[in-house]
Protein backbone atom coordinates (compact mmCIF):
# COMPACT_ATOMS: atom_id res chain seq x y z
CA UNK A 1 0.00 0.00 0.00
CA UNK A 2 2.61 3.13 -1.18
CA UNK A 3 -0.79 5.18 -1.47
CA UNK A 4 -0.06 8.82 0.11
CA UNK A 5 -2.69 9.13 2.86
CA UNK A 6 -3.66 12.47 4.66
CA UNK A 7 -2.45 12.98 8.27
CA UNK A 8 -5.56 11.86 10.15
CA UNK A 9 -5.85 8.70 8.01
CA UNK A 10 -2.68 8.25 9.15
CA UNK A 11 -3.49 8.65 12.36
CA UNK A 12 -6.52 6.59 12.73
CA UNK A 13 -4.39 3.16 11.16
CA UNK A 14 -1.60 3.91 13.74
CA UNK A 15 -4.53 3.96 16.56
CA UNK A 16 -6.88 1.29 15.21
CA UNK A 17 -4.78 -1.83 16.25
CA UNK A 18 -4.00 -0.26 19.25
CA UNK A 19 -5.00 -1.66 23.20
CA UNK A 20 -3.95 -0.24 26.69
CA UNK A 21 -0.72 -2.10 28.13
CA UNK A 22 -1.79 -4.77 30.82
CA UNK A 23 -2.22 -3.58 33.96
CA UNK A 24 0.89 -3.27 36.94
CA UNK A 25 0.73 -2.50 40.59
CA UNK A 26 3.07 0.84 41.41
CA UNK A 27 3.65 2.51 44.99
CA UNK A 28 1.83 5.50 45.13
CA UNK A 29 4.12 8.52 43.76
CA UNK A 30 5.01 5.96 40.49
CA UNK A 31 1.40 6.76 39.32
CA UNK A 32 1.49 10.20 39.08
CA UNK A 33 0.16 11.19 35.54
CA UNK A 34 -0.96 7.67 34.72
CA UNK A 35 -3.99 5.72 34.08
CA UNK A 36 -6.25 3.84 36.12
CA UNK A 37 -6.34 0.82 35.29
CA UNK A 38 -8.78 -0.68 38.45
CA UNK A 39 -11.49 1.18 40.39
CA UNK A 40 -10.40 2.42 43.48
CA UNK A 41 -12.54 1.93 46.47
CA UNK A 42 -11.79 3.45 50.18
CA UNK A 43 -10.96 1.83 53.06
CA UNK A 44 -12.68 4.30 55.71
CA UNK A 45 -15.06 6.95 55.61
CA UNK A 46 -13.17 9.98 54.21
CA UNK A 47 -13.97 12.42 56.10
CA UNK A 48 -13.69 9.73 59.22
CA UNK A 49 -15.60 11.96 61.49
CA UNK A 50 -17.70 15.30 61.86
CA UNK A 51 -15.24 18.00 61.96
CA UNK A 52 -15.02 21.30 62.53
CA UNK A 53 -14.22 23.68 59.10
CA UNK A 54 -13.46 26.93 61.60
CA UNK A 55 -11.44 27.70 64.70
CA UNK A 56 -14.59 28.41 67.10
CA UNK A 57 -17.38 27.36 69.09
CA UNK A 58 -19.23 23.97 68.51
CA UNK A 59 -23.02 24.46 69.84
CA UNK A 60 -26.44 23.74 69.69
CA UNK A 61 -27.85 26.05 66.89
CA UNK A 62 -31.41 25.85 69.10
CA UNK A 63 -29.44 27.65 71.86
CA UNK A 64 -28.24 30.40 70.04
CA UNK A 65 -32.11 31.30 67.92
CA UNK A 66 -32.21 35.15 67.43
CA UNK A 67 -28.48 35.54 68.51
CA UNK A 68 -27.72 39.02 66.70
CA UNK A 69 -24.94 41.55 67.53
CA UNK A 70 -27.29 43.57 69.03
CA UNK A 71 -28.68 41.00 70.84
CA UNK A 72 -26.06 37.89 71.65
CA UNK A 73 -26.86 35.10 73.53
CA UNK A 74 -24.12 33.47 75.61
CA UNK A 75 -23.12 30.25 76.28
CA UNK A 76 -20.57 28.28 78.64
CA UNK A 77 -17.57 26.90 77.38
CA UNK A 78 -17.26 23.05 78.67
CA UNK A 79 -14.47 21.60 76.34
CA UNK A 80 -11.61 22.48 74.12
CA UNK A 81 -10.95 20.59 71.25
CA UNK A 82 -8.08 20.46 69.17
CA UNK A 83 -7.07 18.72 65.76
CA UNK A 84 -6.52 15.13 66.89
CA UNK A 85 -7.96 15.14 70.01
CA UNK A 86 -10.79 11.98 70.89
CA UNK A 87 -13.98 13.47 71.95
CA UNK A 88 -15.62 10.39 73.30
CA UNK A 89 -17.15 10.92 76.81
CA UNK A 90 -17.39 14.95 75.85
CA UNK A 91 -21.32 15.75 75.19
CA UNK A 92 -22.53 19.10 74.71
CA UNK A 93 -25.59 20.33 76.59
CA UNK A 94 -28.35 23.01 76.72
CA UNK A 95 -26.71 25.98 76.96
CA UNK A 96 -23.37 24.62 76.23
CA UNK A 97 -20.51 25.04 73.90
CA UNK A 98 -17.32 23.95 72.71
CA UNK A 99 -14.08 25.46 71.76
CA UNK A 100 -13.09 23.94 68.56
CA UNK A 101 -10.27 24.09 66.24
CA UNK A 102 -10.35 23.22 62.47
CA UNK A 103 -10.14 19.54 61.91
CA UNK A 104 -11.26 18.77 65.53
CA UNK A 105 -14.10 16.04 66.00
CA UNK A 106 -17.30 18.08 66.72
CA UNK A 107 -18.34 16.53 70.36
CA UNK A 108 -21.78 14.91 70.57
CA UNK A 109 -24.95 17.44 71.24
CA UNK A 110 -23.46 19.94 68.99
CA UNK A 111 -24.80 20.16 65.86
CA UNK A 112 -23.19 23.94 64.35
CA UNK A 113 -19.73 25.43 64.58
CA UNK A 114 -19.84 29.60 64.81
CA UNK A 115 -16.58 31.15 63.88
CA UNK A 116 -14.42 33.11 66.16
CA UNK A 117 -14.86 36.06 64.57
CA UNK A 118 -18.19 36.22 65.59
CA UNK A 119 -18.25 35.46 68.94
CA UNK A 120 -16.81 37.67 72.22
CA UNK A 121 -15.57 36.19 75.41
CA UNK A 122 -17.04 37.67 78.09
CA UNK A 123 -15.66 36.28 81.22
CA UNK A 124 -12.63 33.99 81.16
CA UNK A 125 -13.00 30.54 82.43
CA UNK A 126 -10.05 30.34 85.46
CA UNK A 127 -8.42 27.67 84.88
CA UNK A 128 -8.31 28.71 81.00
CA UNK A 129 -4.82 28.79 79.56
CA UNK A 130 -6.57 30.22 76.30
CA UNK A 131 -9.24 32.77 76.30
CA UNK A 132 -12.50 31.10 75.55
CA UNK A 133 -11.21 27.92 77.00
CA UNK A 134 -12.92 25.86 79.90
CA UNK A 135 -15.14 27.58 82.01
CA UNK A 136 -15.41 30.74 79.72
CA UNK A 137 -18.66 32.54 79.26
CA UNK A 138 -19.09 33.63 75.14
CA UNK A 139 -21.37 35.90 73.24
CA UNK A 140 -22.33 35.05 70.43
CA UNK A 141 -23.88 37.18 68.00
CA UNK A 142 -25.12 35.10 65.39
CA UNK A 143 -27.82 32.71 65.13
CA UNK A 144 -26.13 29.30 63.11
CA UNK A 145 -27.88 27.75 60.32
CA UNK A 146 -28.06 23.80 61.37
CA UNK A 147 -25.04 21.87 60.80
CA UNK A 148 -22.69 25.12 59.78
CA UNK A 149 -19.24 25.08 59.49
CA UNK A 150 -19.33 21.21 59.90
CA UNK A 151 -17.62 19.04 57.61
CA UNK A 152 -19.62 15.74 57.61
CA UNK A 153 -17.80 12.16 57.83
CA UNK A 154 -18.28 10.63 54.62
CA UNK A 155 -18.62 13.60 52.69
CA UNK A 156 -15.76 12.89 50.19
CA UNK A 157 -16.62 9.04 50.41
CA UNK A 158 -17.79 6.54 52.44
CA UNK A 159 -15.92 3.41 53.72
CA UNK A 160 -15.91 0.44 50.90
CA UNK A 161 -17.07 2.83 48.19
CA UNK A 162 -15.22 3.73 44.90
CA UNK A 163 -13.33 7.17 44.98
CA UNK A 164 -11.95 6.69 41.63
CA UNK A 165 -12.58 4.87 38.42
CA UNK A 166 -10.12 2.42 35.83
CA UNK A 167 -9.63 5.18 33.45
CA UNK A 168 -9.11 8.18 35.49
CA UNK A 169 -5.71 9.56 34.95
CA UNK A 170 -3.85 10.57 38.63
CA UNK A 171 -3.13 14.04 38.86
CA UNK A 172 -1.90 15.60 42.27
CA UNK A 173 -5.21 15.71 43.82
CA UNK A 174 -6.01 12.11 42.80
CA UNK A 175 -2.79 10.96 44.39
CA UNK A 176 -4.30 12.98 47.63
CA UNK A 177 -7.37 10.38 47.23
CA UNK A 178 -5.69 7.73 46.82
CA UNK A 179 -3.42 8.73 50.21
CA UNK A 180 -6.25 9.64 51.97
CA UNK A 181 -8.14 6.45 51.23
CA UNK A 182 -5.67 4.11 52.36
CA UNK A 183 -3.74 3.37 48.79
CA UNK A 184 -0.09 3.26 49.12
CA UNK A 185 0.19 1.26 45.84
CA UNK A 186 -2.26 1.32 42.91
CA UNK A 187 -3.03 -0.65 39.61
CA UNK A 188 -1.94 1.37 36.49
CA UNK A 189 -1.40 0.45 32.97
CA UNK A 190 1.73 -0.30 32.26
CA UNK A 191 4.11 2.29 30.50
CA UNK A 192 5.26 1.30 27.33
CA UNK A 193 8.72 0.27 26.61
CA UNK A 194 10.06 1.96 23.41
CA UNK A 195 12.92 0.76 21.19
CA UNK A 196 14.55 3.74 19.64
CA UNK A 197 16.65 2.87 16.87
CA UNK A 198 18.47 5.18 14.50
CA UNK A 199 19.92 3.98 11.19
CA UNK A 200 22.45 5.69 9.39
CA UNK A 201 25.93 4.54 7.88
CA UNK A 202 27.12 8.24 8.62
CA UNK A 203 26.04 8.29 12.32
CA UNK A 204 28.44 8.47 15.57
CA UNK A 205 28.29 8.48 19.27
CA UNK A 206 27.57 12.21 20.65
CA UNK A 207 30.53 11.93 23.00
CA UNK A 208 32.60 11.66 19.78
CA UNK A 209 33.63 14.33 17.30
CA UNK A 210 32.27 13.48 13.91
CA UNK A 211 34.62 13.03 11.12
CA UNK A 212 34.87 12.86 7.33
CA UNK A 213 30.88 12.23 6.04
CA UNK A 214 29.79 11.65 9.17
CA UNK A 215 27.38 13.35 11.81
CA UNK A 216 26.07 12.97 15.38
CA UNK A 217 23.08 10.36 16.52
CA UNK A 218 21.29 13.46 17.55
CA UNK A 219 17.33 11.65 16.77
CA UNK A 220 18.10 8.99 19.68
CA UNK A 221 17.87 11.26 22.10
CA UNK A 222 15.60 13.95 20.83
CA UNK A 223 13.25 11.20 20.47
CA UNK A 224 14.25 9.10 23.67
CA UNK A 225 13.25 12.87 25.49
CA UNK A 226 9.93 12.76 23.15
CA UNK A 227 9.42 9.28 24.74
CA UNK A 228 9.94 10.37 28.41
CA UNK A 229 7.63 13.30 28.29
CA UNK A 230 4.90 11.46 27.05
CA UNK A 231 5.34 8.61 29.89
CA UNK A 232 7.18 5.77 28.02
CA UNK A 233 10.46 4.14 28.94
CA UNK A 234 12.58 4.60 26.55
CA UNK A 235 15.69 1.86 25.39
CA UNK A 236 18.21 3.56 23.06
CA UNK A 237 19.63 1.23 20.83
CA UNK A 238 23.03 1.09 19.33
CA UNK A 239 23.50 2.95 15.97
CA UNK A 240 23.07 0.61 13.13
CA UNK A 241 24.27 0.50 9.42
CA UNK A 242 22.48 0.95 6.35
CA UNK A 243 22.67 -2.71 6.12
CA UNK A 244 19.80 -5.35 5.72
CA UNK A 245 21.62 -7.53 8.18
CA UNK A 246 22.16 -5.42 10.56
CA UNK A 247 18.58 -3.72 10.77
CA UNK A 248 16.91 -7.55 10.34
CA UNK A 249 19.08 -8.11 13.58
CA UNK A 250 18.20 -4.82 15.47
CA UNK A 251 14.36 -4.81 14.51
CA UNK A 252 14.02 -8.86 15.64
CA UNK A 253 15.80 -7.93 19.02
CA UNK A 254 13.53 -4.58 19.08
CA UNK A 255 10.34 -6.68 18.52
CA UNK A 256 11.17 -8.82 21.72
CA UNK A 257 12.54 -6.60 24.02
CA UNK A 258 10.15 -3.87 23.62
CA UNK A 259 6.35 -2.90 23.21
CA UNK A 260 6.60 -0.41 20.51
CA UNK A 261 9.64 0.00 17.97
CA UNK A 262 10.54 3.41 16.60
CA UNK A 263 13.21 4.18 14.19
CA UNK A 264 14.54 7.41 12.22
CA UNK A 265 16.24 7.11 8.95
CA UNK A 266 16.50 5.44 6.01
CA UNK A 267 12.38 4.89 5.55
CA UNK A 268 12.99 7.21 1.61
CA UNK A 269 13.88 6.27 -1.38
CA UNK A 270 17.36 6.37 -1.61
CA UNK A 271 20.04 3.86 -2.59
CA UNK A 272 20.63 2.66 1.13
CA UNK A 273 17.43 2.70 2.67
CA UNK A 274 16.92 -0.52 3.74
CA UNK A 275 14.13 -0.31 6.61
CA UNK A 276 10.80 -0.41 4.77
CA UNK A 277 11.83 -3.70 2.56
CA UNK A 278 13.29 -5.33 6.32
CA UNK A 279 9.91 -4.07 8.17
CA UNK A 280 8.08 -6.07 4.36
CA UNK A 281 10.43 -8.85 5.33
CA UNK A 282 9.74 -9.53 9.13
CA UNK A 283 6.30 -8.23 9.67
CA UNK A 284 3.38 -5.71 7.79
CA UNK A 285 3.55 -2.67 6.42
CA UNK A 286 0.14 -0.68 7.13
CA UNK A 287 1.28 2.43 5.23
CA UNK A 288 4.58 4.19 3.97
CA UNK A 289 3.51 8.06 3.31
CA UNK A 290 1.46 10.58 4.70
CA UNK A 291 1.21 14.11 2.61
CA UNK A 292 2.59 16.62 4.85
CA UNK A 293 5.85 18.45 5.17
CA UNK A 294 8.02 17.86 6.87
CA UNK A 295 7.90 14.06 7.05
CA UNK A 296 6.48 12.63 3.96
CA UNK A 297 7.86 8.91 4.15
CA UNK A 298 6.27 8.24 7.65
CA UNK A 299 6.56 5.01 7.80
CA UNK A 300 3.57 2.30 10.19
CA UNK A 301 3.38 -1.21 10.18
CA UNK A 302 4.46 -4.13 13.29
CA UNK A 303 6.83 -6.71 13.50
CA UNK A 304 5.52 -10.23 15.30
CA UNK A 305 2.92 -8.03 16.76
CA UNK A 306 4.67 -5.20 18.26
CA UNK A 307 4.02 -1.81 16.51
CA UNK A 308 6.58 0.17 14.23
CA UNK A 309 6.78 3.41 13.59
CA UNK A 310 9.45 4.06 10.85
CA UNK A 311 10.79 8.20 11.01
CA UNK A 312 12.29 9.57 8.39
CA UNK A 313 15.88 10.82 9.42
CA UNK A 314 15.79 14.78 9.03
CA UNK A 315 15.80 16.00 12.78
CA UNK A 316 12.84 17.86 12.27
CA UNK A 317 10.89 15.51 10.63
CA UNK A 318 12.29 12.69 13.05
CA UNK A 319 10.96 15.30 15.53
CA UNK A 320 7.60 16.27 14.11
CA UNK A 321 6.38 12.65 13.24
CA UNK A 322 6.86 11.71 16.14
CA UNK A 323 4.94 14.29 18.09
CA UNK A 324 2.14 13.84 15.31
CA UNK A 325 2.06 10.00 15.07
CA UNK A 326 3.74 8.15 17.99
CA UNK A 327 2.73 10.09 20.63
CA UNK A 328 -0.90 9.38 20.58
CA UNK A 329 0.06 5.80 20.02
CA UNK A 330 2.25 5.59 23.10
CA UNK A 331 -0.67 7.60 25.06
CA UNK A 332 -3.17 5.63 23.92
CA UNK A 333 -1.01 1.94 25.09
CA UNK A 334 -1.17 3.56 28.79
CA UNK A 335 -5.09 4.18 28.88
CA UNK A 336 -5.28 7.65 27.92
CA UNK A 337 -7.98 9.08 26.03
CA UNK A 338 -7.28 8.19 21.75
CA UNK A 339 -10.05 11.36 21.23
CA UNK A 340 -7.95 13.46 23.14
CA UNK A 341 -5.23 15.67 21.07
CA UNK A 342 -3.28 18.72 21.56
CA UNK A 343 -5.04 21.58 22.27
CA UNK A 344 -5.12 24.21 18.59
CA UNK A 345 -5.39 27.79 19.05
CA UNK A 346 -6.03 30.26 16.30
CA UNK A 347 -3.80 32.86 15.49
CA UNK A 348 -3.10 35.47 13.01
CA UNK A 349 0.32 35.29 11.28
CA UNK A 350 2.75 37.74 12.19
CA UNK A 351 4.39 38.02 8.64
CA UNK A 352 3.95 36.60 5.22
CA UNK A 353 4.54 32.66 4.58
CA UNK A 354 4.86 31.09 1.37
CA UNK A 355 4.50 27.61 0.48
CA UNK A 356 4.36 25.31 -2.53
CA UNK A 357 1.04 24.67 -3.55
CA UNK A 358 0.94 20.61 -2.35
CA UNK A 359 1.53 18.96 1.10
CA UNK A 360 0.13 20.34 4.45
CA UNK A 361 2.57 21.85 6.46
CA UNK A 362 3.81 22.07 9.95
CA UNK A 363 6.22 24.78 10.40
CA UNK A 364 7.96 25.15 13.51
CA UNK A 365 6.82 28.85 15.54
CA UNK A 366 5.49 30.35 18.37
CA UNK A 367 2.03 31.24 19.31
CA UNK A 368 1.58 33.85 21.69
CA UNK A 369 -1.34 36.05 23.22
CA UNK A 370 -0.89 39.98 22.19
CA UNK A 371 -3.00 43.04 22.99
CA UNK A 372 -5.24 42.62 19.61
CA UNK A 373 -5.71 38.46 20.05
CA UNK A 374 -3.13 35.29 19.30
CA UNK A 375 -0.47 35.85 17.01
CA UNK A 376 1.42 33.18 14.87
CA UNK A 377 5.09 33.49 13.86
CA UNK A 378 8.03 31.04 11.74
CA UNK A 379 11.37 31.80 12.15
CA UNK A 380 12.72 31.62 8.10
CA UNK A 381 14.59 29.45 8.72
CA UNK A 382 12.37 26.12 8.58
CA UNK A 383 14.90 23.55 7.02
CA UNK A 384 14.25 19.88 8.14
CA UNK A 385 17.83 19.46 9.08
CA UNK A 386 17.67 22.10 11.68
CA UNK A 387 15.91 21.85 14.65
CA UNK A 388 16.66 25.48 16.00
CA UNK A 389 13.14 26.52 15.17
CA UNK A 390 11.52 23.46 17.09
CA UNK A 391 13.40 24.09 19.94
CA UNK A 392 12.36 28.15 20.34
CA UNK A 393 9.09 26.89 19.01
CA UNK A 394 5.76 26.01 21.00
CA UNK A 395 3.58 25.14 18.76
CA UNK A 396 3.32 23.65 14.65
CA UNK A 397 1.72 26.40 12.58
CA UNK A 398 0.02 23.87 10.17
CA UNK A 399 -1.00 25.68 6.76
CA UNK A 400 -3.13 23.72 4.73
CA UNK A 401 -2.75 21.83 1.84
CA UNK A 402 -3.12 23.24 -1.70
CA UNK A 403 -2.46 27.10 -1.16
CA UNK A 404 0.74 29.03 -1.51
CA UNK A 405 0.72 32.41 -0.27
CA UNK A 406 -0.48 33.27 3.73
CA UNK A 407 -0.74 36.56 4.07
CA UNK A 408 0.02 38.61 7.25
CA UNK A 409 -2.99 38.10 9.23
CA UNK A 410 -4.24 35.24 7.76
CA UNK A 411 -5.97 32.99 10.57
CA UNK A 412 -3.97 29.96 11.11
CA UNK A 413 -4.12 26.86 13.22
CA UNK A 414 -1.76 25.96 16.06
CA UNK A 415 -0.85 22.86 17.84
CA UNK A 416 0.08 23.46 20.88
CA UNK A 417 3.27 21.74 22.28
CA UNK A 418 3.43 23.58 25.69
CA UNK A 419 -0.18 21.99 26.17
CA UNK A 420 -1.37 18.74 27.52
CA UNK A 421 -4.19 16.54 25.44
CA UNK A 422 -7.04 17.24 27.22
CA UNK A 423 -6.37 20.71 28.00
CA UNK A 424 -8.77 22.99 26.40
P1 LIG B 1 17.43 9.53 5.86
O1 LIG B 1 16.04 9.62 6.35
O2 LIG B 1 18.14 8.31 6.28
O3 LIG B 1 17.47 9.75 4.37
O4 LIG B 1 18.21 10.74 6.51
C1 LIG B 1 17.84 12.07 6.24
C2 LIG B 1 18.82 13.03 6.83
O5 LIG B 1 18.77 12.91 8.25
C3 LIG B 1 20.24 12.79 6.45
O6 LIG B 1 20.88 14.02 6.26
C4 LIG B 1 20.83 12.07 7.65
O7 LIG B 1 22.20 12.23 7.77
C5 LIG B 1 20.07 12.69 8.79
N1 LIG B 1 19.95 11.76 9.90
C6 LIG B 1 19.61 10.47 9.82
N2 LIG B 1 19.62 9.87 11.03
C7 LIG B 1 20.00 10.82 11.92
C8 LIG B 1 20.19 10.82 13.32
N3 LIG B 1 20.03 9.72 14.04
N4 LIG B 1 20.58 11.97 13.91
C9 LIG B 1 20.75 13.09 13.17
N5 LIG B 1 20.57 13.15 11.85
C10 LIG B 1 20.21 12.03 11.20
MG1 LIG C 1 19.92 7.45 5.80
Amino acid sequence: MARSMSVEEARNLVLEPLSALPAEEVAILESFNRVLAKDVASDIDVAPFDNSAMDGFAVRAADLAGATMEAPRSLEVVAHVAAGDDVAGIEIGPGQAARIMTGAPVPAGADSVVMVECTQVLADGTNSDTSGGIGSVVAFEIEPKLGEHIRHRGEEVMAGDTVMRAGEVLGPAGIGLLAATGHSAVVVHRRPRVAIISTGSELVEIAEKPGPGKIRNSNSYSLAAQVVAVGGIPLRFPIVIDDPDAIREAFLRAAKESDFIVTSGGVSVGDFDYVRPVLEELGELTFCKVMMRPGNPQTFGSIRGVPFFGLPGNPTSTYVGFEMFVRPALRAMQGFSAAEQRPRTWARLAHDVKKKPDRRYYLRGVVERTESGYEASVPCSQSSALLTAAHKGNCFVVLPEGERMFTTGTLVECVRLDMEEGVS
